[in-house]
């Protein structure tokens, strides 16, 4: 019988060998049959030989002078066909290279270490055979006796361990393997980085409210029809939405389907994991970053085998291997972090978007303050479902937030960091032994040049972005470029008092000590978290009591439950809010919300102080009214009259590289071949700024310039988007220089 030739395509692992193109080769004899979709392969490639995935076969052959694949690199299929499709997907969509989306998909399974894996080992032998084993050649081979023992009696011992304990060297233990003496047991029992709860802990089940039974009934009333569609979870801190999303994750398990929810990173707490645990014990798998390469791919193993319906983890778990997720929740969904800042540039929520759509699942979205993006898309004619969750559990109220005007506070005499309403109420929580959190915004890497006598902040007039003051004082705008002298008096009000802003962590410690001498304060910023863990130990210390004072960065705004926390003190609201980045009020929104929620837990009610030079400013106002209402009302107006998003899609270009008259100059090439690319009546839709040194414009000694285009057409924007990437494939000419595309970017710092 003839043997009928086969192709396969191969994607190969080359950046930049077009996006999404497959190469054919001919498949060898010795792999005919046994090849399979998914398996990894060496090819020969432009004179090198180079490894690559197999997606497909064919029977013809397209292209002449096909070359062989050289050979299997492993005996194993890396995904399957919807894997491959998702991250088809997420390369046209972001504008990156297929197999560079395909590498974040199954990262879990590439980064497999088998070093890590614990094969377990036991002793063949009987005790009758082993004691006559002793008898006999006892002398010659003590340490192969010794090692037959143990694992006689310590059945199932890791390889290391066995040596360890039998007093000999691996190599023993390998040989005795080798010669059938011992049994590798390579089906492995899996880390499990969280035990399960001890029985009798499972959930007792809470009453619902009715709010959270509404939620659950039209989620599930949806689940039941069957069809995609997306429901926002709108609900204030400590309404109990978690408990909304448990329930129905119990609905998608009954229909024999999967479901993936997503926590921010810094919330993935061992609580809300043991919350979960509890619910769904080994149904769940877990996945986040903090984990070992070899725990990831036991989790990721377990999902693939199905043992494992329910998937719990941060931002890359929504691309976990569940075949058909019938839900995905997404919680804090207005989170930044839910934005890959490396290629693939993915958001979590475009991706769920994605694969609910394709599944015909469920999407929640739950936040106490939804992004702006979702938040339009509940309003009339929009495509998302909202749902509300208004009040807190048990009537708890929502703090008291009082405004502090530091504009005043300079007036009577005091230029310190602290007003004087915060330094009398630090003082109370002392005395009352409570526990207080300052909170201060340090994101301002730039310096903010605000007006303490009467608030005012300089704005580009061209793109409403607060211009940021530089050494070599000029105020520039890091969007368009546009620089202007620093005034030295402000136009406004004619006041001298201008200038300055960022005040550190450690400052404010110093000034704490001086002001309550005494008191037990711990910090927690970059410096003090950068040991793996240390931000869990500060938290935990906190919670025990161990301290007085809290003070820290936006790490400690979130995932934090604290019963004795009554004072949340906000030292520099300003810096957050004149960020330069059309997302800065939605940004200063969120986190004093969030920076809210963090108080009046427990039984006392909480008490929230926000110190400001702008305490007109809307996005401060309602933060403090707990007004998301308005809040949206007034800042998607704002987006309106700039059209930024979500009015329209944005492009971020950054160029980066170590000469700065190198980046600048391709920054500048870059804008005019964008220019040349933006066509009749496309140049009255597609905006493009720059190129402007970004905000961080030196980061580890790499020099970045930015080019930001954006459109209410995104069709017309991706039309010029692929031009540029067909005629550069997104290199530029000089060495030593790089760009990246960002689509949709959440910072533009
Ligand atoms: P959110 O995620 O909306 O901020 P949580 O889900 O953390 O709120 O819930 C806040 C608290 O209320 C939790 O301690 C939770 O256990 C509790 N809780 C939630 N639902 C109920 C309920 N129906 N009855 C009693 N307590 C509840
Ligand atoms: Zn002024
Ligand atoms: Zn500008």
């Amino acid at each position: 019988m003839k043997q009928l030739q086969l192709y396969a395509d191969v994607l190969v692992e080359v950046p930049g060998v077009g996006s999404d193109r497959t190469f054919q080769y001919r498949v060898p004899e010795a792999l005919a049959g046994s090849l399979r979709f998914g398996h990894r392969v060496r090819v020969p490639f432009g004179g090198r030989r180079v490894t690559g995935f197999v997606v497909g076969f064919s029977q013809r052959q397209v292209v002449d002078n096909v070359k062989e694949i050289i050979e299997l690199v492993d005996n194993r299929s890396f995904f399957r066909e919807d894997q491959l499709d998702l991250a088809r997907w997420i390369a046209s969509y972001y504008l990156c290279d297929t197999v560079r989306a395909l590498h974040a998909v199954i990262a879990p399974v590439l980064k497999k270490t088998t070093g890590k894996r614990i094969t377990r080992y036991y002793c063949r032998v009987t005790p009758e055979k082993l004691e006559e084993m002793r008898r006999e050649m006892g002398r010659r081979a003590p340490k192969s006796l010794a090692v037959l023992e143990t694992a006689l009696k310590n059945p199932g011992l890791s390889r290391r361990h066995l040596a360890a304990l039998a007093g000999a060297s691996p190599s023993v233990v390998d040989k005795l393997a080798a010669g059938k003496w011992l049994r590798v047991e390579s089906e492995i029992p899996l880390r499990d980085p969280y035990p399960s709860p001890p029985p009798g802990a499972a959930a007792a089940g809470v009453r619902l409210t009715a709010e959270q039974e509404k939620a659950v009934r039209e989620i599930n009333a949806a689940l039941r029809a069957g069809g995609h569609r997306v429901f926002l979870l709108h609900g204030v801190t400590g309404s109990g939405k978690t408990e909304v999303y448990l329930h129905c994750i119990e609905q998608v398990l009954r229909a024999g389907r999967q479901a993936i929810a997503l926590v921010p990173e810094i919330s993935l707490t061992p609580q809300m994991v043991k919350i979960f645990r509890a619910r769904f014990g080994r149904s769940m798998a877990v996945l986040h970053s903090r984990m070992s390469d070899g725990e990831r791919y036991d989790e990721w193993r377990r999902i693939e085998d199905g043992e494992a319906p329910v998937v719990l983890g941060a931002r890359s778990a929504v691309l976990a291997p569940v075949p058909d997720p019938g839900l995905v929740i997404i919680d804090e969904e207005h989170e930044w972090s839910y934005k890959q800042e490396e290629t693939p540039r993915y958001h979590a929520r475009a991706v769920a978007l994605y694969r609910t759509r394709k599944s015909g699942g469920m999407l929640v979205l739950g936040s106490a303050t939804p992004s702006l993006e979702s938040y339009c898309r509940v309003l009339p004619g929009g495509a998302y479902k909202l749902l509300s969750l208004p009040k807190r559990i048990e009537g708890k109220g929502m703090p008291e937030v009082r405004v502090v005007d530091m504009r005043q506070e300079l007036r009577a005499g005091n230029g310190g960091i602290f007003s004087f309403l915060l330094q009398r109420k630090l003082q109370e929580r002392l005395q009352k032994k409570e526990q207080a959190i300052i909170f201060l915004n340090r994101r301002g890497l730039n310096t903010l040049v605000v007006c303490r006598e009467c608030g005012m902040v300089l704005k580009c007039f061209r793109c409403e972005i607060s211009l940021t003051y530089h050494m070599d004082g000029l105020l520039r705008c890091h969007y368009c470029n546009y620089t202007v002298k620093a005034p030295q008096f402000c136009p406004d009000c004619g006041s001298r008092q201008i200038g300055y802003f960022g005040t550190g962590t450690q400052r404010v410690e110093k000034e704490l000590q001086a002001l309550v001498p005494g008191a037990r304060v711990l910090r927690m910023d970059a410096d003090t978290t950068t040991r793996k863990g240390s931000h869990q130990r500060i938290l935990d210390a906190f919670s025990r009591g161990a301290a007085d004072i809290l003070v820290g960065t936006q790490m400690i705004a979130k995932g934090l439950d604290i019963p004795g926390v009554t004072l949340v003190g906000v030292v520099n609201a300003d810096i957050s809010l004149h960020m330069p980045d059309f997302r800065a009020g939605e940004r200063t929104f969120q986190l004093l919300a969030q920076v809210a929620g963090r108080t009046g837990r427990g039984k006392t009610p909480g008490e929230v102080l926000i110190q400001t030079y702008t305490p007109e400013h809307y996005a401060i106002q309602t933060a403090a009214r707990h007004d998301y209402h308005t809040f949206f009302r007034r800042e998607l107006s704002l987006r309106k009259s700039m059209g930024y998003p979500p009015f329209s899609k944005m492009v971020r270009l950054l160029v980066h590289g170590a000469s700065e008259s190198a980046v600048r100059e391709a920054a500048l090439n870059l804008r005019e071949l964008l220019d040349g690319l933006v066509k009749g009546a496309d140049r009255d839709k597609i905006y493009i700024v720059g190129p402007a040194p970004a905000p961080v414009a030196r980061l580890k000694g790499v020099h970045r310039w930015h080019v930001i285009t954006w459109s209410p057409d995104y069709h017309g924007l991706r039309r010029v988007m692929e031009e540029l990437r067909r005629r550069t494939g997104f290199n530029l000419p000089g060495k030593e220089l790089s760009l990246s595309v960002d689509v949709d970017p959440m910072s533009i710092m």
